[in-house]
């Protein structure tokens, strides 16, 4: 898929982190020109919702995940879902 193209002209869309694949490695955050990442302790309610595989692989990499606290920020730029190693983000359309 063409990053660039699939979402020209799209003005409003944000960042979604897939907390089973995410691995908290940080290259979202390096590569973000919008500071749109963070890495944060997994919140619970996300960590109940991981199957038994993705658990342990979430304790592995010491029970992190990249949240996007400033996810309005985003410009679609792509360079977040080119940098990430796991595959763990997409760029969603939002309405509004
Ligand atoms: S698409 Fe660009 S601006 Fe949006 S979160 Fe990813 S790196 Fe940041």
């Amino acid at each position: 898929m063409d990053i660039e193209a699939d979402l020209a002209g799209s003005e409003r869309v944000r960042p979604l982190v897939s907390p089973g694949r995410c691995e908290a490695k940080g290259a979202c955050v390096d590569v973000c020109p919008f500071d749109v990442f963070e890495i944060v302790q997994i919140p619970k309610e996300i960590y109940q919702d991981l199957n038994f595989l993705q658990k342990i692989k979430s304790r592995v990499h010491g029970s992190k995940l990249a949240a996007t606290p400033n996810a309005d920020k985003c410009e679609a730029c792509g360079h977040c879902l080119k940098a990430c190693p796991e595959n763990a983000i997409k760029l969603v359309r939002i309405s509004g």
